[in-house]
């Protein structure tokens, strides 16, 4: 059986178990994404898009739905007080599950115009939500329905959850997807699936917006989709042979091999030394030596 790592830099040594095996834990999926690990009940929800679901898993109750139908949910994230926020392809909406099980919406349009179809988000230590709008799931009815977009851009956005106020970050991105801050939130990570495809990191100023836009890598094979980041800034991105490792100067550390095109990862676990990994059919996980960064 192969390594399930590979280590390109000394540093990845630290951020690894050695002999560490990748684990198939769960499959039946046409897409999965959107991994986030719930503290609360020790378990993994996921998405899978096409078949307009989320599954979770357990290790005592193994893989069973969470939600269906889930309105073609994509990336999902936990808000400060620990709520699910997801962002949901059709129709676009950005939601939040109150402990209750009541599913709200945050955000359904720009300016009056409906929202393309959310991908993906995070939420800073100040409560925002930050999401990412590329058309994926209104390009056909593969990912939700086809439709005309109606703001016609892709853009990113900053939303404050109390007012309901959303406002544009990113408007330099072809299709925005991945997103997900630095530990000390003076910078952020956003991949691009579009062109050109790669992960680019942005200095977050006070006042929230974006400025001084650069590569800060580009993954080998080109699919950096959905990512996180570690305790150390260290930034574990999907990619098409697995999951790759880049420090926070771009320096690939290393790459996680999985057998199926990797979307996304998510650290959780009972101790959070636990890389969960949503791959095409299949969840996958394997134990690491670092957690994820904390927020400030
Ligand atoms: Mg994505």
């Amino acid at each position: 059986m192969p390594d399930s790592t590979e280590t390109i830099h000394p540093r990845f040594d630290d951020l690894i178990i050695p002999g560490a095996r990748l684990r198939h834990l769960a499959d039946g999926c046409v897409w999965a994404e959107g991994p986030v690990w719930m503290p609360d009940s020790s378990s993994l929800v996921w998405s899978d898009i096409p078949n307009n679901r989320m599954l979770t898993w357990s290790e005592g109750a193994g893989a069973s739905t969470f939600r269906e139908p889930s309105g073609y949910t994509n990336g999902n994230t936990l808000d400060r007080e620990g709520r699910l926020v997801s962002c949901q392809h059709s129709p676009g909406l950005v939601t939040r599950t109150e402990p209750d099980g009541t599913v709200i919406t945050l955000a359904d349009n720009y300016q009056g115009n409906k929202l393309n179809s959310p991908n993906d988000l995070v939420v800073k230590s100040d409560g925002s939500i930050w999401f990412t709008d590329p058309p994926y799931g209104i390009l056909s009815d593969h990912e939700g329905h086809q439709r005309e977009s109606e703001i016609g851009a892709n853009y990113v956005f900053r939303l404050d959850p109390d007012s309901g106020d959303l406002t544009v970050v990113g408007d330099d991105f072809d299709r925005p997807n991945g997103i997900a801050f630095a530990p000390d939130e003076e910078t952020i990570y956003i991949a691009d699936t579009g062109k050109p495809r790669n992960l680019r990191v942005l200095t977050v100023n006070d006042d929230n917006t974006l400025t001084n836009i650069r590569e800060f890598a580009a993954p080998d094979p080109p699919a950096s989709d959905g990512f996180r980041v570690d305790a150390r800034g260290n930034v574990w991105t999907s990619a098409g042979d697995g999951v790759h490792v880049f420090a926070p100067d771009g320096t690939l550390l290393g790459k996680i091999s999985v057998p199926e095109e990797a979307a996304n990862c998510e650290f959780g676990g009972p101790d959070g030394r636990t890389l969960f990994i949503t791959a095409t059919t299949s969840l996958y996980s394997i134990d690491v030596a670092v957690t994820r960064a904390p927020r400030p």
